[in-house]
């Protein structure tokens, strides 16, 4: 009979490791605090890592229908004079695109229902043995070869653990929306790029991401004790602070969740045959837009080194071994990336961030099965 896994979490993390190893004959059972499996936060950056991840689970196609895919990214200052500009992929860069988060989280469902996971909803992880069992409300012990913490920032399975943990919080962070794309100004192709528009006086920023014909995901940037978030939000603050984008920042939903930036790091992924992945082992700020693809790409390199492996132990020591290096790599450019983002008065724009390390790890993609 083929191994088992039992796995905390049916978040991108969760569901990636999930899927592989059903693909790869194991028993898999994914425990899911909530409801229904679902996403928060409006629109999602995606570099080639995670499309990569995506190709080898069979939905890519799915994802990409209808993404944004522009070949400019452009730094503007709050009145909408250009700073900076970037080239993506059709220029030479990377490649990156944008969709709506939920688009990508119902490609994983159905490729993990395809594959043969059960995701048992309603379900909370509260600890783990590292013999390999995973614990749920009410004390019941589910027994398995491998167990997977993938329940993000907050994993109770790495408290139980006691994994020694950096865990930083900072200062700055974002409000997210969507709203429909025919409330932004059409005219003229700048409206087709990724335009970050930032005051350095206030440290507010808005980033405008078009996420395919019909949406748009703004990210409203600040420091947490700014005026302008306190609720309900006032619409007129983000007006004043960024004349061009009057028309979509007058309508603001009054209480909007603000997410502050956290990073998270930790002495080791694994314990005996419970692993660690995702948020739950390596979030970061989303400077760079690479949390979630950092967590794909880690997920599906878990599935495969145990699998071939053949011993669970050691496959996640010499996964861990593998992929240490670029997720730190990511994780370390991430969290510099805060300090350029929210410089303060008087400091230099983005140059020098993100630094060409970046690039590797964006690019980098997990191992092939059997490679
Ligand atoms: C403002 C902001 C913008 C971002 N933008 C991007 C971006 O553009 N691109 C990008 O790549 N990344 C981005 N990220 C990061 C990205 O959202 C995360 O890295 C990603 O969601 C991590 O996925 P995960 O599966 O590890 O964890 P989560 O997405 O946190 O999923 C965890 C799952 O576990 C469940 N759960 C929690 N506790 C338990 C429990 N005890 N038992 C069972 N289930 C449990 C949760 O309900 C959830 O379904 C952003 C983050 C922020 C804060």
């Amino acid at each position: 009979m083929g191994k088992s896994a039992e796995i905390a979490g049916a978040g991108f993390a969760g569901l990636t490791v999930a899927t592989e190893l059903a693909r790869l004959g194991w028993r898999v059972q994914v425990h899911e605090s909530a409801d229904r499996p679902r996403t928060f936060g409006a629109g999602i950056f995606l570099w080639d890592n995670g499309l990569h991840v995506l190709r080898e689970l069979g939905v890519v196609d799915r994802v990409l229908a209808g993404c944004h895919e522009p070949v400019l990214w452009e730094e503007r200052t709050a009145t909408g004079e250009r700073i900076g500009v970037r080239p993506l992929a059709a220029r030479g860069g990377l490649r990156l695109v944008t969709l709506p988060r939920q688009r990508l989280m119902d490609a994983l469902l159905a490729a993990a229902g395809a594959a043969g996971v059960r995701v048992r909803t309603g379900s909370r992880a509260v600890g783990a043995d590292p013999a390999g069992a995973l614990v749920t409300a009410g004390g019941r012990r589910w027994e398995a070869d491998l167990v997977v913490g993938a329940e993000g920032i907050r994993s109770t399975l790495r408290a139980s653990l006691g994994v020694p943990t950096e865990h930083v919080v900072f200062s700055a962070g974002a409000c997210r929306l969507l709203v429909p794309r025919d409330r932004a100004p059409r005219a003229g192709e700048m409206w087709q790029c990724y335009l970050n528009f930032s005051d350095s006086r206030s440290q507010r920023r808005v980033l405008y991401v078009p996420c395919g014909n019909d949406v748009l995901y703004l990210l409203l940037g600040a420091e947490h004790t700014d005026p302008a978030l306190r609720r309900p939000l006032d619409p007129a603050p983000w007006c004043a602070t960024f004349p061009p984008l009057r028309s979509l920042l007058s309508e603001l939903p009054a209480t909007p969740r603000f997410d502050r930036y956290e990073a998270l790091r930790l002495t080791t992924w694994s314990v005996g045959r419970v692993g660690l992945v995702g948020d739950a082992a390596h979030a970061m700020p989303p400077t760079l837009g690479q949390g979630a693809g950092t967590a794909l790409a880690n997920s599906l390199a878990l599935a495969r080194s145990v699998d071939e492996t053949g011993d669970v132990v050691a496959g996640l020591r010499a996964w861990e071994a593998a992929q240490r290096p670029v997720v730190d790599l990511t994780l370390e450019e991430s969290v510099r990336g805060v300090s350029f983002m929210y410089p303060g008065p008087g400091a230099p724009g983005l140059d020098g961030w993100p630094g060409e390390a970046f690039r590797i790890a964006a690019h980098r993609v997990p191992p092939r099965r059997g490679g």
